[in-house]
C-alpha cells in the first residue's frame, strides 16, 4: 500500500464483509462484520490469530440470539475450531460487550477491559432502582423534554439488560500502556476518555524486518474513540448530570498524534482507515463549531431540548434521542465549564423544574 499523505484519509481495504461474515485485513488480523437492530446497523469485531495461544477477540455484537449463532459460525469457520484465549471488550457499550458473557462461557476464554468498563458493565446490567429511576427521570425532565419524548425514554428503562444479558463475572483488567501479546506480536493498550469513561485501543506497530512477519502495517483498533465517518457520541448520562466528557474526549483526540500518521485505523463501525490525524483534527473542529452555534443559540435562553433541536433537526426515534440530548448537555457542560454558559432553574420557560442555558454576559 502507498504511504498516505498526513493530510488525507483514505480506505485502502476495498471491500466489506457482509454481515456474519469476514476478511483479513492484515496478517493474521480479521475483520469480523456483525449486524445490530439500529439505524447504525453494524459493529466490527477483530480476531487476532494468535497461533498455538489461540485467537484474540477485540469487541462482541449485541447478546442477543441472533449474534450468537452468528458467533457459533464463526468459531467454527473463521476461526477454524481453534481455541480463543482472550476477549477484549473496547467499552461498556452492549453492541461492544454484548455478547463476551456467552463467548466467555462458550470457548472458556477470559475476559479483558479497563476496570471502568468492566464495572459500568456489571452495574448497568444488574438493572436500576428506585433511586435511579427517579434520577432519570429528573434529568430529562430539567432538559426540558416534551412530554411526550420524556415518556418514551423513560420506556427504555431496561434497554441495557436487554442488549447484555449477562456480564463476564470476572475481569484481567487492562490499564494504558500495558502490553498484550498476541502470537509473536505485542499490542499496546492506548487509554483515553470521552465516549465513554475508560475505553481500551489497542496499537501494533509496524512489524520490525526480523520478526519474521514484518508486513510494514501499523493498527489501531480504536473502539468508538474514533470513527471514520460519524463523530462518536460524547454524552452526558443522568447518573453524573455535571459531567464534562467532552474535555477528556478532546485531550484524548490530541493523543493520536503520538502515533504514526499512516496507521490503518481499525474503527467499531465503517471501514478501516488511514488518515488519524487529519481524522482527530477534523473531530476536534467538529466539537469546536458545535460549541460555537451553541454559544450563539444561547444569546437567548435555551433549553436543552431547543439545543438538541437545533443541533439534531430531524426526527429522532427514543434511542438517538437519549444520545442526541447527552450530546447536547455535553456541549452545554463544557461550555459551562470553561465560563461562557450560565445555567439558571426556574427561569419561567417550561416550569421550575427546567433548566435554561444563556450566555455569560463577559463572554
Ligand atoms: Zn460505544
Amino acid at each position: 500500500m502507498p504511504a498516505t499523505p498526513d493530510d488525507a484519509i483514505d480506505y485502502p481495504v476495498c471491500s466489506t464483509p457482509v454481515p456474519g461474515g469476514w476478511q483479513e485485513v492484515a496478517p493474521g488480523v480479521l475483520w469480523i462484520r456483525l449486524s445490530l437492530p439500529f439505524q447504525l446497523d453494524h459493529i466490527n469485531a477483530w480476531a487476532l490469530d494468535g497461533g498455538a495461544a489461540g485467537w484474540t477477540l477485540v469487541d462482541c455484537g449485541l447478546g442477543d440470539r441472533r449474534t450468537f449463532a452468528v458467533w457459533d459460525e464463526l468459531l467454527r469457520d473463521a476461526l477454524g475450531g481453534r481455541p480463543v484465549e482472550r476477549i477484549v471488550a473496547t467499552h461498556f457499550h452492549p453492541d461492544h460487550i454484548g455478547a463476551a458473557n456467552w463467548l466467555v462461557e462458550r470457548t472458556g476464554a477470559v475476559f479483558t477491559s479497563s476496570l471502568t468498563e468492566w464495572l459500568f458493565a456489571r452495574m448497568l446490567s444488574a438493572g436500576t432502582d428506585a433511586a435511579t429511576d427517579a434520577a432519570v427521570e429528573r434529568f430529562y425532565r430539567r432538559c426540558g423534554l416534551a412530554s411526550q419524548t420524556l415518556d418514551a425514554l423513560l420506556a427504555r428503562k431496561g434497554a441495557y439488560s436487554r442488549g447484555v444479558p449477562g456480564v463476564p463475572a470476572t475481569l484481567t483488567r487492562l490499564r494504558a500502556g500495558d502490553s498484550l501479546a498476541v502470537g509473536n506480536r505485542l499490542w499496546t493498550v492506548i487509554g483515553g476518555s470521552g465516549h465513554t469513561a475508560e475505553p481500551v485501543s489497542l496499537y501494533r506497530p509496524a512489524g520490525g524486518e526480523g520478526d519474521g512477519n514484518g508486513d510494514g502495517l501499523a493498527l489501531l483498533i480504536s473502539g468508538d474513540q474514533i470513527l471514520p465517518r460519524i463523530s462518536p457520541n460524547i454524552s452526558v448520562w443522568p447518573t453524573e448530570p455535571d459531567a464534562d466528557p467532552l474535555t477528556d474526549y478532546l485531550v484524548s483526540l490530541k493523543d493520536w498524534a503520538a502515533l504514526p500518521a499512516d496507521t490503518l485505523v481499525l474503527p467499531s463501525h465503517g471501514r478501516p482507515f488511514r488518515g488519524l490525524h487529519r481524522r482527530a483534527d477534523e473531530l476536534a473542529l467538529h466539537h469546536a463549531e458545535r460549541l460555537a452555534e451553541i454559544e450563539s443559540l444561547c444569546e437567548t435562553p435555551r433549553t436543552a431540548a431547543e439545543v438538541t433541536q437545533a443541533l439534531f433537526p430531524r426526527p429522532l426515534d427514543p434511542h438517538q434521542t437519549v444520545f442526541a440530548v447527552g450530546e447536547a448537555v455535553a456541549h452545554l457542560n463544557h461550555l459551562i465549564r470553561k465560563g461562557r454558559l450560565d445555567r439558571v432553574s426556574g427561569g419561567g420557560k417550561g416550569g421550575p423544574d427546567i433548566d435554561l442555558y444563556r450566555r455569560r454576559a463577559s463572554g
